[in-house]
């Protein structure tokens, strides 16, 4: 199956076949060490740290428990960026207008029932007194930091794909879909590439972005501090490439909740839909749209392939989160429960940035769905950087 026909660039060059799985596909054993118990064990080890607020203490132990628990992974240079927050005014962009109609964030058009969606900023909706007392901690300006780690390639260290989630939340709970889900699945994918028996020939950086409740403050700080260093040797003749060239970015923001469309009477459904979808979104209208759209359909593709039970549906109104920092310089993609505009804008997710999002609010079909969502990415990644399990001697 060919993915892309024209020229598209280095992402389309680097596409192989997936248009089938082969009893020798040397990526299925990886993704087979997939866990749900072990997922889901991940995200409720993120709540501990309640809705990890930027600038707040809550928010550096949970960077702390990330870093150490890579380190277990044998994850290669675990380190931590710092760069510094000073809050400024910020607003999403305000509905568009088209032709007359109105359009949701990232540009598409909603339908059907509506419920009007603000994050929490109430403490007393929080009933839990002691994790109402743990997110009371305040915010502060100043330093911040996050944590990154890098799957080294055997043949091809100088470029690689960057797989990320934000770690921070907001709204008085756990943020256990927003974002423990996304971290929780990246976690999964520095662990399961980083074990002895993995190899792979291009490199692949694990990105943990702080900040992006707020202005994306940690991916805009990557971009300035790193841009200009990529695909250089250092020291020269090393075979080290601290900064590889960026090929493509895949961003995992919330994964666990696809109930539906709110019924009539504003409620959801407290069942995961049967048809719940993994929405892949590029953004129509940015630089590398094409590239981002056949990435797109090579984790669709992917999905196809690998994921046990949900399947992948493309849109191209990717909006709202770290990955739209990069998309008009690197090819890249969200994966979502629903698609962010006209889902969650539209309040299919109830329980998104309120103090509802607990841990204890999602079942295993929830969790399933991020373990989909997990599957989808570590196949797509795992042919774009050759992976393969060595055999034992
Ligand atoms: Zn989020």
């Amino acid at each position: 199956m060919r993915l892309c026909f024209v020229a598209v660039g280095i992402v389309c060059a680097t596409f192989v076949s997936v248009s089938s799985a082969q009893e020798d596909d040397p990526v299925a054993p990886i993704v087979a060490r997939l866990d749900l118990d072990r997922y889901k064990a991940t995200i409720k080890a993120l709540t501990q740290f309640g809705d990890r607020r930027q600038g707040t203490p809550r928010n550096r132990a949970a960077n702390d428990w990330i870093h150490a628990q890579l380190e277990t992974y044998g994850c290669a240079n675990v380190e931590r960026m710092a760069y510094h927050y000073a809050p400024e005014p910020f607003v999403d962009p305000p509905l568009g207008m088209a032709g007359g109609m109105p359009r949701a964030i990232g540009g598409g058009r909603p339908r059907g029932v509506r419920v009007p969606m603000r994050a929490n900023t109430d403490p007393l909706r929080q009933s839990d007194v002691a994790l109402r007392t743990l997110n009371a901690e305040p915010t502060e300006p100043g330093p911040r930091d996050q944590v990154l780690c890098t799957k080294v390639g055997a043949t091809r260290p100088d470029e690689m794909y960057i797989v990320s989630a934000h770690m921070d939340g907001q709204g008085w709970g756990e943020a256990a879909n927003d974002n423990a889900s996304g971290v929780a699945l990246v976690m999964e994918l520095a662990r399961l590439f980083s074990a002895a028996d993995v190899r792979t020939e291009r490199s692949i950086r694990f990105a943990f972005w702080n900040n992006e409740e707020t202005d994306y403050g940690g991916s805009r700080a990557y971009i300035a501090q790193r841009r200009a260093l990529q695909g250089r040797e250092d020291p020269p003749g090393s075979g080290r490439y601290p900064e590889p060239t960026w090929l493509g970015l895949i961003q995992h923001d919330v994964l666990l909740f696809d109930h539906g469309m709110p019924r009539a009477d504003g409620t959801v459904s407290p069942e995961q839909r049967p048809e719940a979808d993994i929405n892949v979104e590029f953004q129509g209208a940015s630089t590398f749209a094409q590239q981002s759209q056949a990435l797109a359909w090579h984790v669709q593709a992917a999905n196809e392939i690998y994921a046990t039970d949900y399947p992948v549906t493309v849109g191209n109104h990717m909006a709202s989160t770290d990955s739209e920092m990069f998309m008009n310089i690197v090819p890249s993609i969200s994966l979502r429960d629903n698609e962010r505009g006209v889902q969650i804008g539209a309040g299919w997710n109830p329980h998104w940035h309120q103090a509802t999002d607990v841990f204890a609010t999602y079942n295993d079909k929830d969790f399933r769905l991020g373990l989909n969502a997990a599957q989808t990415t570590l196949g797509a990644i795992g042919r774009l950087v050759g992976a393969t399990v060595l055999k034992a001697h």
